[in-house]
């Protein structure tokens, strides 16, 4: 059978969901008790916007910190798209605040007035320039948007490291906000509302100064160092860092890390990679496909180097022994499986498990001798390695009839897969195995968009 999760777990998610949801009801509780009836005019519609778009806002800078408790219940990339929504719609609620109040009479010439506007001026730009240039949306298929989308990202002028600066302009955003709700008259008349509303935009700032602070402090202390630099195929090269006792990261097989290598060779900017070496292994080994700039430039990082590491994140972490499992690999999306399989080839094999991993050349399945060979020691473990722009045996293409052939092999009712790689990889992947009798929770996957 396959496993279900574990009770407390889906107790905590449903928890932390309702907190994140109804959370504002207890500043609107403060503000309003005993005043319900008067929320039909246009002033307290604007009260009830501007609370309700407050709090969302500070819950998703929180969402944006790396909580490793959400991490856990949720996944990594759930709670960034959950923290892209809450920010949505406290930009919505924030606009709506403005209007009502607009409706009632707006005193432009007060400095906490002042304060609220260029902080929705400032939150609105981040946003839109977040949903232009940073994530991939449905609203790029809007031709014009596409259009602009491109001829920005071609000038450069807007490259991922400078945008995610920007990106923290959220967080004056916010502090303006701070400002304005706790020098507005009807916050700073009642004690309970400037507690309630000075702790939670408080609390939102200070997590997010951990995070961007405190964290990069702790992870400096790590001492994690360059140790090896080896190229592993074309465009591929591997890195290993190590620290001081050979203690590695308490990481679990298929999770990843932020990295940030102190080198003028690539700069200093953080980046997300798999972790590719087993639990216990004395260093961290990442697998880095050289796709832009900087992932160009690691292959000529020397060794001592400083490294830091933010991390482990992420739920792409199949169990050993819950399976039968099907693992679905598209080029450098491998990496999780190869930290997986590392690992259950030292503590052995309890599952039958399928890999079929797909690379347009021969050259590109850089570890292909390493389960090759794994196929021969573990009698329960399957390689299907598959190459789309080479002739010769094991050239062709992951569609429906393959993984009809490989689901086969356990049963649709028992199995668990698991995929990572390119996004298109991962759509087709997805729907193959969900009309070849997967039910949703069977099928796993994790964004390597960040
Ligand atoms: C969870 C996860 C695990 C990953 N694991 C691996 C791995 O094991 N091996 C590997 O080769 N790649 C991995 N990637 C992808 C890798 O992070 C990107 O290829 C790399 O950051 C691209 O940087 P670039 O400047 O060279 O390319 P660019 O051309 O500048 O960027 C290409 C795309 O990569 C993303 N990206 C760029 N910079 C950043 C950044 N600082 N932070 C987050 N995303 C960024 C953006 O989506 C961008 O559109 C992973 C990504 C994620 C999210």
């Amino acid at each position: 059978m396959r496993p279900e999760r574990p009770r407390a777990e889906r107790l905590g998610r449903v928890f932390w969901l309702g907190v994140a949801l109804f959370s504002p009801a207890l500043p609107l509780h403060a503000y309003f008790a005993g005043n319900w009836y008067s929320i039909g005019h246009s002033y307290s519609l604007g009260m009830f916007a501007g609370v309700a778009s407050y709090v969302t806002f500070a819950n998703a800078l929180v969402l944006s910190a790396r909580v490793p408790l959400f991490d856990r219940l949720f996944g990594h990339d759930r709670v960034m798209a959950f923290h892209g929504y809450l920010a949505a719609a406290a930009i919505v609620l924030a606009f709506a605040h403005v209007v009502f109040k607009a409706v009632f009479g707006l005193h432009l010439g007060m400095g906490h007035v002042q304060a609220g506007l260029a902080a929705l001026a400032l939150f609105a730009i981040v946003a839109a320039v977040t949903l232009l240039l940073m994530i991939e949306s449905s609203l790029h298929r809007l031709r014009p948007l596409a259009a602009l989308r491109a001829r920005l990202i071609r000038r450069r002028a807007f490259d991922y490291t400078r945008l995610k600066r920007f990106h923290n302009l959220t967080a004056l955003a916010l502090a303006l906000v701070t400002v304005h709700v706790l020098r507005a008259a009807a916050t700073a008349e009642n004690r309970l509302r400037l507690g309630v509303m000075g702790a939670w935009g408080t609390a939102a700032l200070a997590a997010y100064a951990y995070h961007k602070a405190g964290r990069a402090i702790r992870r400096y202390r790590q001492g994690f160092t360059v140790a090896d630099v080896r190229p592993r195929g074309p465009a591929l090269v591997e890195i290993a860092i190590r620290r001081p006792g050979d203690a590695g990261l308490p990481h679990r097989p298929g999770q990843f890390a932020y990295f940030r290598f102190l080198s003028p060779v690539c700069g200093r900017a953080e980046h997300p990679f798999t972790i590719a070496s087993a639990p216990g292994e004395s260093s961290v080994r990442i697998v880095v496909k050289a796709l832009g700039d900087y992932t160009a430039a690691l292959a000529a990082l020397p060794t001592g180097v400083r490294a830091l590491c933010d991390g482990p994140y992420g739920r792409f972490t199949p169990a050993r022994g819950t399976g039968p499992f099907l693992f679905v690999a598209g080029g450098i999306g491998i990496t999780p499986f190869l930290s997986i399989l590392s690992a259950w080839d030292t503590a052995g094999f309890a599952d039958s498990v399928t890999l079929v991993w797909t690379a347009r050349t021969r050259a590109e399945l850089f570890a292909d001798g390493f389960f090759a060979d794994l196929a021969k020691r573990h009698a329960t473990f399957c390689y299907v390695p598959v190459v789309t722009r080479e002739a010769g045996s094991g050239t062709g293409r992951i569609d429906r009839a393959l993984l009809g052939r490989l689901v086969g092999r356990d049963g649709p009712a028992r199995l668990s897969a698991y995929i990572c790689g390119p996004e298109n990889l991962r759509q087709s992947a997805v729907a193959h195995l969900r009309a070849l009798g997967l039910p949703r929770a069977a099928v796993h996957f994790e964004s390597f968009n960040a």
